[in-house]
């Protein structure tokens, strides 16, 4: 049989706040998956992983000064896929091939020869497990390379602060900062085992449960006593603004996301209060995306995906099987319920 049911989730309203089932509809499309659609130079991929980004958030919404337009109603959902090429009109791409890039929430796509400029062909077989390019040696590994290592630059005898410290970035960035230089790693998180976790299993040398504390900015006093001389920071708001009033002289906040305030609207978001320690301090606060550092990427994943064949970069991820269950998979990131990287399973066998 060449037909296939391509399901596919699409974003049918901007959403109020947490995501809800009515903001997106199900639809299924017949696909010819021996590519009988294709015109010349496309390819037809079937999805096998797809990783979830709290960022992703900000591309339902209907804002155009972001880093990427918003994704249109009643598109299918963006998001980046681990895809496997099961017809090609393509001269470059045979069938088997394995793609990295910017995929959708569906089974199967159409990627013309534009996309295809875009997206990454990955080594098959693989040195490393597959989905690690969806987390350690995907977007969220190459986030903290970028921001721990090309814009924080860690020394010998700093200390560094991370807030989301259980999360996909923050769990690697930690490992980075002390890979690279013989300093003093503190993470923020959101439960006792995420705690736990940083510290037996990461290497984390302190950690702060945020949900169990009344004073972060005590909390950070007393985890951080010297002060911080780089703060990773993916939280934003509140903790934020606890962590400015712990800077050291010349330290560096580094803005690599605000997951507190996805969820609001833009009156609601709460900004920082402390900034005037940015001048107290001769500090400065550095925001980066991952993309500017595209040119990067390629030496970048090398590096990581060596760190992990060597046993010395340690990663959580959490494969969950099922287009259908993926709106609440995304939810997690927002409730803390997810552990390490979200990577959604689409395809049944890999
Ligand atoms: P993640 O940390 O794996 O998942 C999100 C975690 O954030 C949750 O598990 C939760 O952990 C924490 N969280 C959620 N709401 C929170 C709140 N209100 N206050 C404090 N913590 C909260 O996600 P990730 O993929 O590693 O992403 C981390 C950050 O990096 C996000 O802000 C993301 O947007 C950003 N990012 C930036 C770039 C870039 O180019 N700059 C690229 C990728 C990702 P707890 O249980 O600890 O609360």
């Amino acid at each position: 049989m060449t037909n296939q049911i391509n399901k596919q989730l699409r974003l049918i309203k901007r959403p109020q706040g947490m995501i809800a089932d009515s903001d997106f509809s199900t639809t299924h499309e017949t696909v010819d998956v021996l590519g009988a659609d294709l015109t010349a130079q496309q390819v037809l991929v079937q999805h096998l992983f797809s990783g979830l980004d709290p960022g992703m958030r900000g591309w339902m919404d209907d804002m155009h000064d972001s880093y990427m337009p918003p994704v249109e109603l009643d598109a299918v959902m963006l998001s980046t896929c681990i895809s496997r090429v099961i017809a090609s009109t393509h001269s470059q791409w045979q069938v088997g091939d394995l793609i990295w890039g910017l995929g959708a929430w569906q089974h199967y796509q159409v990627y013309d020869a534009e996309h295809l400029a875009m997206v990454t062909k990955l080594p098959d077989p693989a040195p490393i497990p597959l989905t690690a390019y969806l987390s350690v040696c995907g977007f969220t590994g190459l986030t903290a390379y970028a921001g721990m290592l090309e814009v924080g630059k860690p020394k010998d005898g700093e200390c560094v602060l991370i807030s989301g410290a259980a999360g996909a970035v923050g769990s690697v960035a930690g490992q980075l900062a002390k890979l690279k230089a013989d300093c003093t790693t503190v993470g923020i998180a959101g439960s006792q085992e995420k705690c736990d976790w940083l510290v037996d299993t990461v290497g984390f040398d302190a950690v702060i449960n945020y949900r169990e504390t009344d004073d972060m900015q005590a909390a950070i006093k007393k985890a951080c006593p010297n002060g911080v001389d780089i703060f990773f920071d993916n939280v934003g708001g509140d903790i934020l603004d606890a962590a400015l009033m712990n800077l050291n002289f010349e330290a560096r906040a580094l803005m690599c996301g605000t997951i507190s305030n996805y969820n609001n609207e833009v009156a609601d978001r709460a900004g920082p209060k402390n900034m005037w320690q940015l001048l107290v301090k001769n500090a400065r606060i550095e925001g980066f995306t991952v993309a500017h550092y595209a040119a990067q990427w390629e030496q970048h994943r090398a590096q990581l995906s060596d760190w992990v064949a060597n046993d010395q970069l340690v990663y959580a991820e959490q494969i969950v099987p099922g287009l259908e269950n993926t709106l609440d998979s995304f939810r997690s990131l927002f409730n803390g319920t997810n552990t390490g990287r979200v990577v959604m399973q689409f395809a049944e066998s890999v």
